[in-house]
């Protein structure tokens, strides 16, 4: 399913470059291969080249360089619509005339097919997004979420291999896109085909994608499943994008075995696993979750290196506790601990020590 190769991928940008003015470069040598049936997901800030690459995709913008390979073949000089690619799209771009049956019919009519098929695929593809009733409303009759029902539906009914989303969920409130990512979600599943989805927003990216590709200044930062983007950042732009993430900024002092000590600006020393750092006396910024950092003694990692801690806030969340701490002369290092049975309250002002499994603090270069 995941590709990790041009030659066993269903779609793949080769080189791929795309400068709207002839000067700068929006996306820059990109390379990415997707598998047949992947859900892969393009996750990146405002700017990043996201839109840019699917649009390429979709044929509605041409790459300066590179090519774009749809199974097995080029498709740099294809027109959109022989593409045969689903879209949806944030603002879901109905026809606001057309009843919900005829903006459903509408790309069956384009492929040329007869009155009863083009009414059974229509059927069978409202019932798929739960609109079956729905089918003599307009657009304008319908909610936000109904109305992307029916641009799914719509980018499903001609049964297209490949499906591209633009934030189709972006417009909906956040108990309504947290439904509709598992409906997505089942349907890709049901349906064996290939989602290219785009987001800025993390959790709908680790929720939906077999893997994701972190975008920044058009370049992809890293490409992974979602847990390793979480659990193992390949840099520090990915270790801040994806998640909450402490930073401690030091040099590295020991390194060996594929473990290091990092000694901080204010000279305590800690333990952590180096990630793209070489070298002693390197800087370094050493990333560590909220949730790995450890202050109970009988809970602390046998040989941990710890470090003073003063507890700055408290903050009761339901099924948190969040703790914001002084921690080598910052103020925002912040950890979470699950409100178990007896679990210690934190008092601000408080001195505690923390400390951490070297395998959970990663030393990345800092660049
Ligand atoms: P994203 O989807 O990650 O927000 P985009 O692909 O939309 O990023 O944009 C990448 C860059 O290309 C941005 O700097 C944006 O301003 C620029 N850009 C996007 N579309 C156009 C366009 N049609 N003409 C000129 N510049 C554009």
């Amino acid at each position: 399913m995941v590709a990790t190769s041009p030659n066993d991928a269903f779609v793949a940008f080769e080189h791929v470059q795309k400068s709207y003015d002839g000067v700068s470069l929006v996306v820059k040598d990109l390379n990415l291969s997707i598998g047949k049936g992947e859900f892969l997901t393009m996750l990146g800030p405002s700017g990043s080249g996201k839109t840019t690459c699917l649009m390429m995709l979709a044929g509605f913008e041409t790459a300066t360089h590179g090519r774009i390979m749809l199974d097995g073949v080029n498709i740099n000089e294809v027109p959109p619509h022989k593409r045969g690619i689903g879209m949806v799209f944030q603002n879901y771009a109905l026809f606001p005339h057309m009843t919900v049956g005829e903006n459903l019919s509408f790309p069956l009519e384009v492929r040329g097919m007869g009155k009863s098929e083009r009414e059974a695929k229509i059927m069978r593809a409202l019932n798929m997004v739960q609109m079956g009733k729905f089918v003599n409303r307009r657009p304008a009759q319908l909610s936000g979420g109904q109305q992307q029902r029916i641009a799914l539906a719509r980018a499903l009914v001609f049964d297209p291999s490949l499906v591209l989303m633009d934030e189709p969920l972006g417009a909906l409130d956040k108990q309504l896109r947290e439904h509709m990512q598992f409906e997505i979600k089942h349907l890709h599943e049901s349906l064996g085909i290939t989602v290219v989805y785009v987001t800025h927003d993390q959790g709908e990216a680790l929720t939906m994608s077999d893997r994701v590709a972190v975008f920044n200044d058009g370049r992809i930062q890293q490409l992974a499943p979602p847990s390793d983007l979480y659990e193992r950042p390949d840099n520090s732009f990915v270790a801040q994008f994806i998640g909450e993430n402490n930073k401690l900024p030091g040099t590295i002092e020991s390194l060996e075995g594929g473990k290091c000590t990092v000694r901080l600006e204010t000279g305590e020393v800690i333990d952590a696993t180096p990630v793209n750092v070489t070298e002693v006396g390197a800087k370094t910024l050493v990333s560590i979750r909220p949730e790995r950092v450890e202050f109970k003694p009988e809970m602390m990692p046998a040989g941990a290196h710890t470090i003073d801690a003063e507890v700055m806030e408290f903050i009761y969340m339901g099924d948190l506790f969040r703790t914001r701490l002084k921690v080598a002369g910052s103020e925002d290092f912040v950890i979470k601990s699950r409100n178990t049975l007896g679990q210690r309250v934190l008092a601000a002002g408080e001195k505690i020590k923390i400390g951490w499994a070297p395998q959970d603090a990663r030393a990345l270069d800092p660049q």
